[in-house]
């Protein structure tokens, strides 16, 4: 049972991790990706070029004995430099802990070293420009077309995970054969990636311990940095309407755009003009699926089950928690992968659709509360009742990115925090005047027991 093939479809970033976790484990793993070999023909990586990498994530990196091979390849960022119009930058950092930070890590860099880390194995073969085209739940086959031969050809598996992200052509058969539903709730903003080079000698114009942020309310413009200097910037803005990218039709109004709304930024990225027409704009959209598994013998993880939007930084560390997740339910089933796929799905499909549900509020956060009197009292509370009550408190963006409480939980605590910071600050508009015993009379009484710290 334990050599038992396992067959993957997509050998994108959860992929990847999934396959050498199997490997390491000694299943003999074989993945079929859509795309050339990476680390052969340099190529865009596909969908965002820079990643933010938090506690989930590196758990499972760690659990995959991974964490040694990519460390070198993190930038730290340890808050939000906020870029508002007109005024002083402003440094808000994420949590009040040394160790609070996350990591922009390349998604190019870190996929590449999860391939080699894979095969380095010896059970794990990859089969790139190879193209999952159909997929037989019944007779327990997938159909797959070589791009570089023109091949096709159909593969028998035992168990099979589709890890073929957010288009996933797994989840297809899955939820149609499981009698269940998924739809792509798209956003009404779209995003677009350019370019701040590196300064002289590869340093960085912008501070480089940060996730910048220019917040225009209704739109708002991020940057991540890269181990060479540069970052990558992104734009979140509207379709339609004004502004939007219906509007961005020519490269005078996207210059006027930027130096009028985000002219620090504008001033550092020489190639606006070109860079806005030749990057593609890419579309945002939370999967919603209520189908993960066929009969205990096909599975959905990552993007492929439940692509959120990227406000929260937690689609890739939400995948690899998926991996860490189904591999430690796999040892208390006795490796009986029927149990094991069932039992991921019932665990771990409400933490999806908590983690969708904060992603899609946590825009509302970047692009618009931050700048928000209120939002800023709140969360100096929350730090203040965090240092007080540790065990009990935690803000509840700490909740999701610098532990590994389940989503579904974080979201409930969150909701129940809230209502007692409101509480706490009442009318006020300082911290001055808060009642300390009051506090703890309602975090003991309101707040369950945390279930992981
Ligand atoms: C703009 C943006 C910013 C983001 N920022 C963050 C962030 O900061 N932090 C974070 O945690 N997450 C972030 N994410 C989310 C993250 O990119 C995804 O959650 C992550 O890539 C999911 O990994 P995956 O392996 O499930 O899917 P993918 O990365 O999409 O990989 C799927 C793989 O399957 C292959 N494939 C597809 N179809 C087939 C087929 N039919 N046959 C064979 N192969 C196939 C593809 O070529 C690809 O290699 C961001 C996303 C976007 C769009």
């Amino acid at each position: 049972m334990k050599q038992m093939g396992i067959t993957i479809v997509g050998g994108g970033l959860v992929g990847a991790l999934l396959a050498t976790m199997l490997g390491r484990r000694g299943y003999k793993v074989t993945v079929f990706e859509k795309r050339p070999d990476m680390r052969r023909n340099k190529m865009s990586a596909g969908r965002s070029i820079n990643l933010a990498l938090a506690k989930r994530g590196i758990a499972a990196l760690k659990q995959a004995e991974l964490f040694d091979d990519v460390e070198s390849l993190l930038t730290p960022m340890a808050g939000r430099m906020l870029h508002p119009l007109g005024q002083d930058l402003e440094f808000s950092p994420y949590g009040q802990r040394p160790h609070e930070v996350i990591y922009s890590v390349s998604r190019g860099f870190l996929n590449e070293r999860m391939l080699t880390a894979a095969e380095d194995s010896d059970n794990v073969r990859f089969h790139f420009n190879c193209e999952c085209t159909a997929v037989d739940l019944e007779n327990q086959t997938v159909t797959l077309k070589n791009h570089s031969t023109g091949d096709t050809w159909e593969h028998r598996y035992k168990v099979l995970i589709g890890t073929d992200g957010a288009n996933s052509e797994v989840r297809d058969a899955v939820v149609a054969r499981g009698g269940g539903t998924w739809r792509t709730d798209w956003l009404d903003h779209d995003y677009k990636e350019l370019t701040i080079p590196a300064g002289p000698k590869a340093t960085y114009l912008i501070e480089e311990n940060a996730l910048h942020i220019w917040p225009r309310h209704g739109y708002m413009l991020i940057a991540l940095p890269n181990l060479d200097g540069s970052f990558t910037v992104t734009l979140f803005l509207q379709k339609n309407g004004t502004p939007s990218f219906e509007h961005l039709t020519d490269r005078q109004t996207v210059e006027q755009f930027f130096s009028e709304q985000f002219p620090d930024a504008a001033e550092l990225i020489p190639n606006l003009g070109d860079d806005f027409f030749e990057n593609p704009t890419g579309v945002l959209g939370t999967v919603r699926c209520t189908k993960w598994t066929d009969g205990g013998v096909a599975c959905l993880l990552g993007d492929a089950a439940h692509a959120i939007v990227p406000f929260h930084g937690q689609g890739m560390n939400a995948g690899f928690e998926d991996c860490s997740v189904l591999m430690h339910l796999l040892e208390e089933h006795d490796l009986d992968w029927p149990s094991t796929l069932l039992e991921f799905e019932r665990l771990r499909r409400p933490n999806a659709d908590a983690i969708a549900d904060m992603a899609l509020e946590n825009y509302v956060t970047m692009r618009d509360s931050v700048l928000d009197p209120r939002f800023q009292l709140k969360k100096q509370l929350g730090f203040q009742l965090e240092q007080k009550f540790p065990t009990q408190f935690i803000p509840r963006y700490s909740m999701v990115t610098f532990h590994t409480i389940p989503y579904a939980e974080t979201l409930h605590r969150g909701q129940l925090q809230d209502k007692i910071l409101e509480e706490l600050i009442g009318a006020h508009d300082d911290l001055n005047h808060i009642d300390w015993s009051l506090a703890s009379s309602l975090i003991a009484d309101r707040l369950p027991k945390l279930t992981t710290l």
